[in-house]
């Protein structure tokens, strides 16, 4: 299984980054977890965007999913996604429709999004909608993926994924506060990779993110092999983030790149 990362910003992009978005492929299978603003144009510069099987959203916040729009507009116009008579042009492949998994109430987010401009229907019309629910287990290929909720502002899933046939696992804590939740999902885990999104605990209101210390420590708790901190601004210190997520882990921590490879 293969994961790269195309945007691991939070929700404003970095200078020339995309937010939240990961292709994870395995054999021929290729799926993309989230689809955060700027996410589109990172994926054409790796894979056809046709080709992606499924499409899997953590949560439906801005910066998980806006740039299902574009990739909307692409499957919908783009001359090679025209249906043509086949009895004309036989061989002619039908047009690519992924899977589109959600959290429930995606739908209605969505035609609420595209209908401020134009048909609501836009990404129901691309993709093929398939709302979730945390206790569901979806196959995509060869690959097994499995939910958590976490509590965060809105209901939000932690994503494992990991091969059917057996191997490597990789778990995406999404965007959460500190939770229970989150370390016993990762429990064992090969790869997590956790937001560190905060320099410092939120100053008031209800909690919704990690800092790269709390980060650090849940992946300790969980005992996972790897961490890697994700949706991290470029304008946070990044060596001080990782020297506070080394010391809650208790161990080496990496910062996710856009275009980095994890192969597990
Ligand atoms: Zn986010
Ligand atoms: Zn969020």
């Amino acid at each position: 299984m293969r994961i790269t990362v195309l945007g691991k910003s939070p929700s404003w992009q970095d200078a020339g980054g995309a937010c939240s978005g990961y292709l994870v492929e395995e054999d021929r299978a290729a799926m993309l977890l989230d689809c955060g603003n700027g996410v589109f144009g990172k994926l054409r510069e790796r894979r056809d965007y046709t080709e992606i099987d499924a499409v899997v959203l953590s949560h439906l916040h801005a910066d998980h999913f806006l740039d299902l729009v574009p990739y909307a507009y692409a499957l919908i116009y783009a001359p090679r996604q025209q249906p043509v008579p086949v009895d004309r042009w036989p061989g002619t492949p039908t047009p690519a429709r992924p899977v589109l998994h959600a959290p429930h109430g995606a739908g209605e987010t969505f035609r609420q999004v595209c209908g401020a401009w134009g048909p609501p229907g836009l990404i129901e019309k691309a993709f093929e909608l398939r709302e979730y629910g945390a206790s569901e287990t979806l196959a995509i290929g060869g690959l097994r993926v499995r939910f958590a909720e976490v509590p965060h502002f809105t209901t939000t899933h932690a994503v494992e994924i990991a091969p059917a046939a057996g191997g490597g696992r990789f778990t995406f804590g999404a965007d959460s506060r500190p939770a229970a939740e989150l370390v016993a999902f990762a429990r064992d885990t090969d790869l997590l990779m956790a937001e560190g999104t905060l320099p410092r605990p939120e100053r008031e209101g209800p909690r919704g993110h990690l800092t790269p210390f709390e980060a650090g420590e849940h992946a300790r708790d969980a005992r996972a092999r790897r961490l890697v901190l994700t949706h991290i601004s470029d304008e946070l210190d990044l060596a001080c983030a990782l020297a506070e997520a080394a010391r809650g882990f208790g161990g080496p921590v990496e910062v996710a790149a856009e275009g980095a490879v994890y192969e597990l």
